[in-house]
């Protein structure tokens, strides 16, 4: 699909280290140069990194997704044993109550996080390989208070179909709420 450059640029929110900011738990960044080229000039970007806006700091040991033994799923910095879920949770459903108010035409999210993930995301339990079957604790709220926004992750838009079909959503979202 042609990127429409002549008219308004879309608004769609980013998980910030997919735009080169250096917001991960090494201090380094993610940023997927062949999508934010091809997208970049074109959209007015609007990036998110949930871990560090919850206060975490830049560079942060690894935080990950563990299954308790109750079946729950917690988010757990394994060096230190704390538990950043209801802080998270709650952090989340006000960043994406602020981001239902910004008229978003879309989201793409940083694949393998257990903030960002939006599916297959690893959760370790006690024995065992982790299964990937987890969805990010900010990916979870934001689909939840904006279920109709097209979201997807940046690994599977590098698949032309997947892409296509992911700014087709997005103008037809920008043409609506335009
Ligand atoms: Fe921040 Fe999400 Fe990127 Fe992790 S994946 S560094 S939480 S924006």
């Amino acid at each position: 699909m042609a990127i429409e450059a002549a008219s308004p640029k879309p608004r769609i929110g980013i998980s910030a280290c997919l735009l080169g900011q250096e917001v991960r738990y090494n201090g380094g960044h993610k940023r997927d140069a062949a999508l934010i080229e091809r997208l970049g000039p074109s959209i007015e970007w609007v990036p998110v990194c949930p871990e560090v806006e919850l206060g975490m700091g830049t560079p942060r040991p690894p935080i990950r997704l563990e299954r308790r033994r109750s079946g729950e799923v917690r988010l757990i910095m394994p060096s230190s044993g704390n538990d950043y879920t209801d802080a998270m949770r709650s952090y989340a459903e006000r960043r994406v109550e602020e981001l239902a108010g910004l008229d978003l035409d879309g989201y793409i999210l940083k694949k393998d996080s257990p903030s960002c993930g939006l599916r297959d995301v690893e959760i370790h339990q006690d024995a065992g390989a982790p299964s990937r079957t987890g969805r990010g604790l900010f990916a979870e709220a934001l689909i939840a208070r904006l279920p109709d926004l097209p979201v997807e992750e940046e690994g599977r838009l590098h698949d032309p179909l997947v892409l296509e079909s992911f700014l087709a959503r997005v103008f037809d979202h920008l043409r609506q709420r335009r």
